[in-house]
């Protein structure tokens, strides 16, 4: 029986969540489902209230860096929009990936023609690797560092390690206060699955402290609505911290023994349900601490729990029991 108030999939047997707070909503969509806003001078940020990309209009034409699917044809009309209120050109001559995941660039090919593209020499492997039309490799790649001159701006790209993938890199915009680095803090929010989806755990916690070497004043993250601030970065930081401080004392603290005893013919329903007693002991006090502090906290916390606290006891080996 179709009915809004029966099976399993049906809104009413969808959990509901703790409010979102004001403050972490960004401004108000357009029509067409998107908002284009300056970031400072001709620096510019392109939101769908989840993701987001930036541009900057030269004299010399557009350079773009990312190219969100969800944004697709709304990043050309933003450029339009701005180009057209500036008087400069809206051509995209220059692209700039920040990773080579297809939910940040899988519109790259909508900006194809007479474009040079620019990435860190792993993106270009990976995504000659991925071998996806939507997102061409990059012609022009750099190791560690690399400045772009472009129409008389200066932009700074780094790559300073692995974290969220491979490929992260930096983007400092230095006469425009700016840092953008995708997929490691969602201003205002928390990370959504497993940390926002990362590979490398310790080289993701690790690069909000490298993001606040750098000056800057705005931050483009990737996700959600709005801009960044220090304070936001902060504010991860500290979740971050208090989390890995609460899964330590949870490895610690619950013992595994009951698990394999009631599960003794069974390994793996043992590993299954401590693992799940592990996280749920970790993920409490954070999701009580944050909840009304970081939009989503119950939502997410738990998740991102079980990724660092896999990391804890794989990468760094706390808690590892060596057989007497
Ligand atoms: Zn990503």
């Amino acid at each position: 029986m179709a009915s809004s108030t029966t099976g399993p999939a049906s809104a009413t047997a969808l959990p509901d969540y703790a409010p979102v707070p004001q403050s972490a909503y960004g401004p108000a969509l357009n029509a067409q489902g998107y908002y284009v806003g300056t970031v400072e001078r001709n620096l510019h940020w392109v939101t769908d209230g989840s993701y987001q990309c930036a541009f900057l209009t030269t004299k010399d034409g557009v350079v773009l860096f990312d190219a969100p699917p969800t944004i697709g044809g709304n990043i050309q009309r933003a450029i339009d929009e701005i180009a057209k209120a500036n008087g400069v050109s809206n051509k995209v001559t220059h692209f700039v990936y920040s990773h080579h995941h297809a939910d940040h660039n899988g519109a790259a090919s909508l900006f194809n023609k007479n474009v040079i593209r620019i990435g860190h020499e792993e993106t270009k492997r990976l995504l000659l690797r991925d071998n996806d039309p939507t997102r061409p490799a990059p012609e022009e790649t750099f190791s560690d560092r690399r400045t772009l001159k472009i129409g008389g701006e200066r932009i700074e790209l780094a790559w300073r390690g692995t974290n969220h993938s491979p490929d992260n890199i930096y983007i400092h915009f230095p006469d425009h206060d700016a840092l953008m680095l995708i997929d490691i803090v969602n201003p205002g929010w928390a990370p959504i699955s497993m940390c926002n989806l990362s590979e490398d755990i310790p080289g993701y916690v690790a690069a909000p402290a490298i993001a606040l070497e750098y000056p800057w004043n705005h931050f483009i993250g990737g996700h959600v609505g709005r801009l960044g601030t220090r304070d936001d970065i902060t504010l991860h930081q500290q979740y971050m911290a208090d989390m890995d401080a609460s899964i330590r004392k949870a490895l610690v603290s619950v013992d595994p023994t009951p698990f394999f005893q009631k599960y003794y013919d069974n390994p793996w329903a043992a590993v299954s349900a401590l693992f799940d007693a592990w996280t749920d002991a970790g993920a409490a006090p954070i999701i009580e601490k944050y909840t009304g502090v970081i939009a989503a906290a119950d939502v997410y916390t738990r998740s991102t729990v079980f990724w660092v606290m896999e990391s804890i006891r794989l990468d760094l080996g706390f808690a590892s029991y060596v057989h007497p």
